[in-house]
């Protein structure tokens, strides 16, 4: 839902979804078009088919449970990398690195890595979000990411004075050599 849609204006659909549809089996037995109709004013037709397939295989294959496998994830209809990392770290609290235009950013400038369009597909990304996994919980790790990048360590102008990565950062350091220099 929050595809396209900042999580204040997504919250009372959200809410009103949740309320309407409690689990796979309720969106399972709706009409696949009372789906896209909930999740029309997010503009996200083509994902709410997607929803409804989903909900169906989780009802028929695990009786409505999400498995916590990353490899019966993947099998399910419309979900790719990212939404199975996702689920795994943010439901479960299982490590696993969550790569998007927002943390490849962040990890870029940390660790002064080239950043492109195919930087999250990237192993060194991988890498690196892994060993950072290793020194706190997923779930608080990625939230503090999706924060850092939103409010301090934006696409352009980041507020790295702000930043209480500063010290280790490299891109930091560089603009500051810089700034000192000129
Ligand atoms: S110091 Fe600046 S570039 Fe580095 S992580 Fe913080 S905001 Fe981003």
């Amino acid at each position: 839902m929050l595809h396209r849609t900042r999580a204040e204006q997504v919250l009372e659909i959200y809410e009103d979804f949740v309320e309407r549809f409690p689990d796979f089996k309720s969106v399972c037995e709706a009409e696949p078009e009372a789906i896209e109709n909930e999740l029309s004013s997010l503009g996200l037709r083509w994902r709410a088919r997607n929803l409804h397939k989903l909900s169906c295989e989780i009802e028929r294959r695990y009786g409505g449970v999400v498995p916590r496998n990353k490899g019966e994830l993947l099998e399910l209809p419309g979900v790719g990398n990212y939404i199975s990392s996702a689920f795994l770290c943010f439901s479960e609290n299982i490590p696993e690195p969550l790569l998007d235009t927002n943390t490849v950013r962040i990890i870029g400038r940390l660790f002064n890595l080239k950043i492109n369009d195919s930087s999250r597909r990237k192993k060194d990304f991988e890498t690196l979000m892994r060993r950072l996994l290793e020194f706190g919980d997923c779930r608080h790790f990625s939230f503090s990411m999706i924060d850092l990048a939103e409010a301090v360590c934006r696409p352009s102008s980041p507020l790295c004075h702000e930043c209480p990565l500063k010290l280790s950062c490299s891109f930091y350091r560089r603009s500051h050599d810089e700034t000192d220099n000129d």
